[in-house]
C-alpha cells in the first residue's frame, strides 16, 4: 500500500515536474520575465541585476527538469526527494501569496503552454505538496528504473541535455512558441475580433509611428505585401552586433516596396541614439513592452508578416542573410518569404532521437545487465545451497567466526593465542571463514606470521577522522597499514562508554571502506529496549543511522553482528528462536532497502555469551551466520569449539 501511494505520487510529481521544468527551460528569456515580474511584485525588481535572473532562470528551470527526471528514474532517493518537498515547500506558501494578493495575474509555472490562474495554482501545489510528503517519508519505497551504479549517466545526460536545450534557446529562439504570435498566426483576424469588442490576446496590440504619431496597426496587419518589424522591446539592451546585416534587411525591403519598421516601447531618445549609433534609416513604431516581448523572444528580433499572417521569426542571432543573388529576388522567390517551417512533429521527433531514445536504450541495457548479474548470483547461490546444517538446506553466504579481544592480552600474550590459533586451523582447516579482532598493537605483530587465509585480522576501532591532531586515535589508514583488513565498528561498549553516535560512525564506516577494511558493523537493543519491544525500531534506527546511506555496492562489503546489549559478557544468550527472529527482521529490512538478493548475500553474525555449547543451534538458524564472539574468543580451544559448530 505504503508502495503504490509512494510511486503513484512519485510518477505524477515527475510528470508534473518534467512538464514545467520543460517549457521554462525552452524559454528562458519568458521565464526571466516571469521571475522579473515576482521581484518587482515583492519589491526587489531593482536590486537584482538582468545577468542574475536570467542565470536563475536557466538554472531554476533544469533543476525541475532534472529533479523530474530522477523523479521517473527512481534515481538519487534522498536527496531528490527532499529537494522535491523544498521546492513544493517554498512554491505552495508563495502561490498562496499570489491568490490572495493578486499581484502578478499567472504564476507562470507552465511558462506560455498551460495558463493557470492563481488559485488554481496553490491548490495544484496543495495536491504536489501532499505528494511530495509523502515520497520524502518513504523515499526508498520508489522503485528504480536505473541502477545505483548507472544513475550517473541519467543525471549526467539529463544535465547536460537541458543546459543546452536552454542555451540554443536562448541563442535562437523558444523550440516551441505556445504565445499567440506564433508562426502561422493571422493576427489581422485577432485583431479585428478584438477592434469589434471581442475576446482577444491581442488588447493592447497597437503600432504607433514614433515620427507621426499615427496609429499603424491596421495598416500593416492588412498590408497584403510583406512587412518586416525589428522587434526591440528595450534598445537599450538590444544586441547591435548584427546591424549591418539589419541594415542591409532594411535596404534590401526599401529596394523591393515592403514595409520595414522597428517597433520598440523604449523612448525617443533611445531611438535616437540607435538610429545614430548604427546608421539605421529605418522608421519607428512604439509599442507596449510586454506585447513586444510576447511576440518575440529576442531583443532584437524579426518578425516577417505578410496580409496580416506571421510567416517567420529570426532571432538577432540568426538573421537571414542576403547574399548577392538573393538581394536581387523578391521575397516570394525564396526560402524566407515562405512561411517558416515550425513542425511540431519534427521537434518532438528530435527530442525523442536525442533524448528519449538514449535513456530508453540506457534503461534497457541497465536492466539486462542488472537482470544477467542477478541470475549469475542466483546460480552461484543455487551451487552453494546444499551446505547443510542439521538437515536444512540454506543459502550459502560467507559463514564467519569473529573474535573480540576487546582489551585483554598484553602483546605477547596476545601473539601467543594467534600463534596457537594459526597453528590449529592451519593443521585442521575450517568450514567457515575465521576472524581475530585485536586490540591495536597486536595487530603490525600479529600480521607477520598468521596466515591470512585462514584466518582474518582486524582491529576494534578506528578513528573517525583522516588523519591529524587527534591525540591517541587511530586511523583506518593507520590499521589497514598494519597488515589487518577488518575493523569491528559500532560496538556497543564504543557506543556506551565512548558515547558514539550514529553519525560518528558514519564517519567511521566511510574512512574504513576507503581504506579497503572489511567493516563488521555491531546492532543490538538494551534489556530495557528489548522488554519494551523496541529491538526492532532499535536495530533498524542503528542501520539507518551509519550504514544504509552506502551505495548497494558498499553496502555488500559489509558484515553485520547482531549483539544483544544484554546478553554480551553476561552469560545470559538469546535462545536460538529469539535471536533467529530478529536477524530475519534485519535480513527484511536490508532486503527493503537493498532488495532480496543483497539481503540474501549478506553475513549476519550473532554475538552475545556465544560458546561451543550454545553455537551450534543459534548457527543452526536459516538467517545466522556466524558469531561475534568476546569471552570465548580469548582462549584457542574455546574459540575452536565454536568454529567447529561448522563442521
Ligand atoms: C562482544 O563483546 O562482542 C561479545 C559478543 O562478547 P561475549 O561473547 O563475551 O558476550
Amino acid at each position: 500500500m505504503k508502495s503504490w501511494l509512494v510511486n503513484i505520487s512519485r510518477l505524477l510529481l515527475a510528470v508534473v515536474f518534467i512538464l514545467s521544468g520543460f517549457v521554462k527551460a525552452i524559454d528562458p528569456l519568458g521565464t526571466q520575465y516571469k521571475l522579473t515580474d515576482y521581484l518587482i511584485a515583492m519589491q526587489l525588481g531593482s536590486y537584482i541585476p538582468e545577468w542574475a535572473t536570467l542565470g536563475a532562470a536557466v538554472l531554476l528551470a533544469a533543476l525541475e527538469f532534472s529533479l523530474g527526471l530522477f523523479l521517473l528514474f527512481g534515481v538519487h532517493k534522498q536527496l531528490t526527494s527532499r529537494l522535491t518537498l523544498l521546492m513544493l515547500g517554498v512554491m505552495t506558501p508563495l502561490t498562496l501569496w499570489l491568490a490572495l494578493t493578486n499581484p502578478i495575474s499567472d504564476c507562470g509555472c507552465f511558462g506560455d503552454a498551460i495558463v493557470l490562474t492563481n488559485w488554481q495554482t496553490f491548490l495544484k501545489n496543495v495536491v504536489l505538496l501532499a505528494m511530495a510528503v509523502i515520497v520524502a517519508c518513504w523515499p526508498e519505497k520508489m522503485f528504480r528504473f536505473v541502477s545505483e551504479s548507472n544513475q550517473w549517466l541519467v543525471t549526467n545526460y539529463t544535465g547536460v541535455f537541458i543546459l543546452v536545450v536552454s542555451a540554443y534557446c536562448l541563442y535562437d529562439l523558444p523550440l516551441f512558441d505556445f504565445r499567440p504570435y506564433r508562426v502561422g498566426t493571422d493576427l489581422k483576424t485577432g485583431w479585428q475580433k478584438m477592434m469589434e469588442g471581442k475576446d482577444s490576446p491581442y488588447a493592447d496590440l497597437f503600432l504607433e509611428s514614433m515620427d507621426t504619431g499615427e496609429d499603424l496597426t491596421e495598416q500593416l496587419l492588412c498590408d497584403t505585401g510583406y512587412v518586416m518589424l525589428l522587434v526591440a522591446p528595450h534598445l537599450e539592451q538590444a544586441d547591435d552586433s548584427r546591424f549591418d546585416l539589419i541594415n542591409e534587411l532594411n535596404e534590401y525591403a526599401r529596394e523591393q516596396g515592403y514595409a520595414f519598421y522597428g517597433v520598440t516601447a523604449s523612448s525617443e531618445q533611445a531611438v535616437e541614439r540607435w538610429r545614430e549609433a548604427l546608421g539605421a534609416e529605418y522608421p519607428f513604431c512604439q509599442a507596449d513592452d510586454i506585447v513586444l516581448k510576447t511576440m518575440i523572444r529576442s531583443n532584437p528580433g524579426l518578425v516577417l508578416l505578410k496580409n496580416g499572417v506571421v510567416l517567420g521569426k529570426w532571432s538577432h542571432n540568426r538573421l537571414p542573410s542576403l547574399d548577392d543573388e538573393r538581394a536581387s529576388q523578391p521575397l516570394n522567390e525564396q526560402e524566407i518569404g515562405r512561411r517558416q517551417d515550425d513542425s511540431t512533429a519534427k521537434k518532438v521527433a528530435w527530442i525523442l532521437g536525442w533524448f528519449v531514445l538514449p535513456l530508453v536504450i540506457l534503461t534497457i541495457a541497465d536492466r539486462t545487465w542488472m537482470w544477467t548479474k542477478w541470475l549469475r548470483r542466483k546460480k552461484k547461490q543455487e551451487k552453494n545451497v546444499s551446505f547443510n546444517i542439521n538437515n536444512k538446506e540454506k543459502i550459502m553466504r560467507k559463514k564467519i567466526v569473529a573474535g573480540n579481544w576487546k582489551m585483554n592480552m598484553n602483546l605477547q600474550d596476545g601473539i601467543a593465542l594467534a600463534k596457537e590459533l594459526n597453528e590449529t586451523l592451519k593443521a585442521e582447516k575450517p568450514n567457515c571463514g575465521v576472524v581475530i579482532c585485536t586490540p591495536f598493537i597486536h595487530l603490525a605483530s600479529i600480521a607477520q606470521f598468521l596466515d591470512q587465509s585462514i584466518i582474518g585480522l582486524g582491529a576494534e576501532n578506528c578513528a573517525d577522522k583522516e588523519k591529524g591532531a587527534f591525540t591517541g586515535e587511530v586511523s583506518a589508514e593507520m590499521v589497514k597499514s598494519t597488515g589487518a583488513q577488518y575493523v569491528i565498528l559500532g560496538h556497543s561498549e564504543r557506543r556506551e562508554y565512548y558515547k558514539e553516535t550514529p553519525e560518528i560512525l558514519k564517519e567511521k564506516v566511510l574512512l574504513a571502506q576507503k581504506n579497503d577494511l572489511k567493516v563488521i558493523f555491531c546492532i543490538g537493543e538494551s534489556l530495557a529496549e528489548r522488554e519494551a519491544g523496541k529491538q526492532n525500531e532499535v536495530v533498524k534506527a542503528e542501520l539507518e543511522g551509519s550504514v544504509f546511506n552506502l551505495s548497494e555496492e558498499d553496502f555488500r562489503k559489509i558484515v553485520i553482528a547482531y549483539e544483544p546489549i544484554w546478553a554480551i559478557g553476561t552469560g545470559k544468550t538469546a535462545t536460538a528462536e529469539q535471536a533467529e527472529e530478529i536477524h530475519a527482521y534485519i535480513r527484511s529490512i536490508i532486503a527493503e532497502k537493498y532488495g532480496q538478493a543483497v539481503a540474501d548475500d549478506t553475513t549476519i553474525l550473532y554475538g552475545g555469551s556465544c560458546k561451543a555449547s550454545n553455537a551450534p543451534e543459534l548457527f543452526a538458524k536459516p538467517d545466522i551466520d556466524g558469531g561475534l564472539i568476546g569471552g570465548a574468543s580469548l582462549k584457542a580451544a574455546d574459540f575452536k569449539g565454536i568454529i567447529d559448530a561448522f563442521k
